[in-house]
């Protein structure tokens, strides 16, 4: 899988294709489905875990903000498959944060994880998954390097906004049936710089209730 990104020119890093190998898709995608093909596939509630092009596009998209030692979130971390990838990135120094609101979500996230490689970040708690509304961010690790959202929002939630560190990245979808993956920059003096990156279709970053009624 990660070869053929690179044939196509979606994985240019060593290092986004070093932890794309090490972090087994197999132990996240629900079974039954085939781990490796380049697609979104559901994993209940009205979520997906994302396809494993876009999962590269975001790591690459975050590297610089992913240095060994630094703080990354994830919000609707899902299957924890991408939470995995940020801990692998940033190592046992640094500090990595799923926010997923569907308990078993959050649930199942964390046995993927113990499977995984990312295991002994979870061990000794440099990684870890919450239940909660991912659109007020975890602000007790906060401010962050880097912040990925995995669903898509009408605007962009003013709680990740305050939990960017100054020279922090942001990776989110916004829109709703239209949506543009955002790259948001939070310059030094606090200022934001804003460019789309790509169109991308992803589930609305919502109410619990409203996910589960089906948007
Ligand atoms: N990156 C994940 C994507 C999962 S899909 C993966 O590849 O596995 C998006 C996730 O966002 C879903 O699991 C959904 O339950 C979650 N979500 C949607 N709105 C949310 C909110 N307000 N707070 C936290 N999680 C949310």
């Amino acid at each position: 899988m990660v070869e053929h990104l690179k044939t196509y020119g979606v994985i240019s890093s060593e290092k986004v294709a070093e932890v794309m190998e090490g972090i087994d898709r197999a132990f996240f995608v629900p079974d039954g489905n085939a781990p490796y093909y380049d697609s979104p596939m559901p994993i209940g509630y009205n979520a997906t875990i994302s396809a494993p092009h876009m999962h590269a596009t975001c790591l690459q998209l975050l590297e610089e903000n992913l240095q060994p030692g630094m703080h990354a979130l994830d919000v609707g971390s899902g299957t924890g498959y991408l939470t995995a990838c940020f801990a692998l990135m940033v190592g046992p120094q640094g500090r990595v944060v799923g926010v997923e609101h569907i308990p078993e979500l959050v649930a199942s996230s964390i046995s993927n994880i113990q499977k995984s490689a990312a295991a002994p970040l979870l061990k000794e708690g440099s990684l870890s998954v919450h239940a909660g509304d991912g659109r007020l961010g975890w602000p007790e690790h906060a401010p962050y390097d880097a912040i990925h959202v995995g669903a898509a929002a009408p605007e962009i939630p003013q709680a990740l906004i305050d939990q960017l560190k100054p020279g922090g990245r942001m990776v989110i979808p916004v829109g709703s049936i239209f949506q543009d993956l955002k790259v948001i920059d939070k310059n030094l003096d606090g200022s934001l710089s804003v460019r789309n990156e790509t169109s991308v279709r992803y589930v609305p970053l919502t109410s619990r209730d409203v996910q589960l009624r089906g948007g």
